[in-house]
């Protein structure tokens, strides 16, 4: 039996811990799907086609991962997709209840549907789009947190903001 998975998430923007999980995830399962989900922050950096884009840029040559946009739920995207289980990145106990009633949430809303949790890497677990948001708003140094490419077009997007 073939297994696809789908790694849903927001990804505004994509970081190494991220790509850490996918990367996991791809060496795990025959198929891996990153979802792109709209929802998250009402007002997010990047747009759902940009995120999109940087996803390809740092995993879409791995053979068996494919990016996706999605919208609504995810139980329901997961079903569309063929996907048996949800991948979750846990990083801290912190991380636990919401991940936890998701998990179960999402069960109820398709009993056909698991949620797998992939410890953080141990280098990654202080680690969230958001922390490298607010430390590139500061001028911080965020090249241990992202690719080259993404680190690039963070920088682009605050200067803009700013102008
Ligand atoms: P969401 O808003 O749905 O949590 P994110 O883009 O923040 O979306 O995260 C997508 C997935 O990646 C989630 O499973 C999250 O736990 C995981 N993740 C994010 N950052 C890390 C990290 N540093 N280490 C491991 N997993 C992570």
């Amino acid at each position: 039996m073939h297994s696809t998975v789908i790694c849903p998430g927001s990804f505004d923007p994509v970081t190494f811990g991220h790509i850490d999980i996918i990367t996991r995830a791809s060496r795990m399962f025959d198929h891996v799907i990153v979802g792109v989900f709209a929802n998250g922050e009402k007002h997010p950096m990047f747009s759902m086609e940009e995120r999109i884009d940087f996803l390809q840029r740092t995993v879409g040559d791995i053979p068996n991962v494919k990016v996706i946009g999605c919208d609504g739920l995810l139980a329901q995207c997961a079903k569309d997709f063929g996907a048996s289980a949800v991948v979750r990145g846990l990083r801290a106990v912190s991380d636990f209840e919401y991940e936890f009633q998701m998990a179960l949430t999402n069960r109820k809303l398709n009993p056909e549907l698991d949620t797998v949790f992939l410890a953080s890497d141990a280098s990654y677990t202080y680690l969230s789009s958001s922390i490298v948001k607010n430390v590139a708003y500061h001028g911080g140094d965020i090249s241990n947190f992202v690719p080259a490419c993404i680190h690039d077009e963070i920088f682009k997007r605050i200067y803009i903001e700013r102008k």
